[in-house]
């Protein structure tokens, strides 16, 4: 069982990134081998897309990919859990698992999840209310408090200008009301790039304990959410922009 990237300080701002989708080992490798990269790399394998001709994810061809990277360059994974009978061949290659907004309410996942010793990111449904949110990670509670990871990406409002609303305003109540860590995903709230930056920083402000954000070594190809994917410069700029940010909030950004 390895999750040892996952016990974090009580001041640790994490950062979790990687693609929208694991594409291609040269994908991987670029992302892998970037000077700013972190020790948490995201990738989802299973991706669930509101149209069902879109990409799918490269299911088991991605986790053999997984597992070859793996072997060359250490590094600590975390993917999206789509249903319960992925779990084990996930577990095989994530130090974490993650639940994406369309399965927060998905309580049997929830379920078999916390059977597992490996910390869960469970993001915030679409329209979901704090306290359903919560409510879901109720189902997690045999993992322990400190392997629950509320992830806020933004939720649906009026406005069609974003993608999402990022609620901001869930992580300031979250951080004073529950003791979980709570992580924001700038991209999925903001969805368009230039945007993502600005959103990272807010969140740090706001009090999260870390950030989930998707970069491409090459946006314009992604085969998924490419619109909203830092490049690897704009992820260093992210990066640079983080270590001065941190102490301000008394905060130490572990990479
Ligand atoms: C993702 O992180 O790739 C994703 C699909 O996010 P969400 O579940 O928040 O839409
Ligand atoms: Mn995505």
């Amino acid at each position: 069982m390895e999750h040892s990237s996952f016990n974090f300080r009580p001041n640790d701002l994490f950062l979790i990134a990687g693609p929208c989708a694991v594409e291609s080992e040269s994908q991987m490798r670029a992302i892998l081998t970037d000077s700013h990269r972190p020790t948490l790399i995201r990738g989802g394998i299973h991706k669930m897309r509101t149209n069902a001709k879109s990409f799918q994810g490269l299911g088991d061809e991605g986790i053999a990919l997984v597992k070859k990277m793996k072997k060359e360059i250490p590094f600590d994974f975390v993917t999206e859990v789509t249903d319960v009978r992925q779990i084990e061949s996930l577990a095989e290659i994530s130090s974490a698992f993650q639940v994406g907004a369309r399965n927060m309410y998905n309580y049997e996942l929830l379920k078999e999840l916390s059977r597992y010793n490996r910390p869960v990111i469970l993001k915030r449904a679409f329209s979901a209310t704090v306290a359903e949110w919560l409510g879901s990670a109720e189902y997690l509670f045999n993992l322990g408090e400190k392997n629950i990871i509320l992830c806020e990406r933004g939720v649906r409002s009026f406005d069609n200008k974003l993608r999402n609303l990022l609620d901001l305003g869930s992580v300031i109540y979250l951080k004073k009301n529950t003791p979980f860590k709570v992580v924001v995903d700038p991209s999925h709230a903001m969805g368009l790039t230039p945007y993502v930056i600005d959103a990272a920083l807010a969140a740090v402000a706001a009090g999260a304990d870390g950030l989930l954000v998707e970069i491409h070594p090459e946006p314009a190809c992604a085969l998924s959410d490419g619109q909203q994917a830092l490049n690897l410069q704009q992820f260093g700029e992210l990066v640079s922009k983080l270590k001065k940010l941190a102490p301000v909030f008394e905060k130490e950004l572990r990479m």
